[in-house]
């Protein structure tokens, strides 16, 4: 049976998911990171062919994280809570069920050099993350909360969080400096 996927699903603040959605193609991720990371298959598949891009520049660029469950990030917010206190913990991290993680099309990357992994905010000034994200909407994938988007987002600049949204699409608002939620935005301005 083919599994249809909604490539262009919007989650965020205001859009999230039932607790129970759960990716019915995730996949097996190889990452020199970390074992057990799972992402939807299509997902993948257009992962390691920008990877495979990527590396022809010498540069080396691995998943951190993938597919995470409701109830994972259940868990990752409590944490927070408890390190940081609530008010950092609700700038910087999604709510269980609004998290694109859980749609299996969002991945998290690092840059690893010389054995080291350079993860999180350390990638910004990557010259492998800078290559990566311009290029990374030829493969499907936009930088979900880009810089000067914090207001519209709702989330703070983050260059390593990519989200697969098929490469029409992801080419489009890569040309036209637009999030997702613009996109969405306009689409309901057009029908009313
Ligand atoms: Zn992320």
């Amino acid at each position: 049976m083919k599994i249809i996927v909604n490539y262009d699903i919007l989650i965020n603040k205001k859009n999230g998911l039932k607790h129970d959605y759960i990716p019915s193609n995730l996949v097996d991720v190889a990452s020199r990171y970390k074992d057990n990371i799972k992402l939807e298959e299509e997902t993948y598949q257009q992962w390691k062919a920008l990877q495979e891009c990527v590396s022809g520049k010498c540069y080396v660029i691995e998943v951190e994280s993938g597919y995470r469950s409701y109830e994972y990030q259940d868990n990752i917010l409590k944490e927070i809570i408890d390190e940081k206190g609530e008010e950092y913990a609700m700038k910087a991290v999604a709510l269980p069920g609004y998290s694109e993680h859980q749609t299996g099309l969002a991945l998290d990357y690092c840059v690893m050099r010389d054995n080291i992994f350079i993860t999180e905010n350390d990638i910004d000034q990557c010259e492998e993350s800078i290559y990566t994200n311009s290029i990374a909407h030829k493969y499907g994938f936009i930088v979900r909360y880009p810089k000067g988007k914090e207001s519209i987002t709702g989330y703070k600049y983050e260059p390593w969080h990519l989200r697969y949204v098929g490469i029409d699409l992801a080419t489009y608002l890569f040309v036209n400096n637009k999030t997702l939620d613009e996109y969405y935005e306009e689409a309901e301005n057009e029908k009313s």
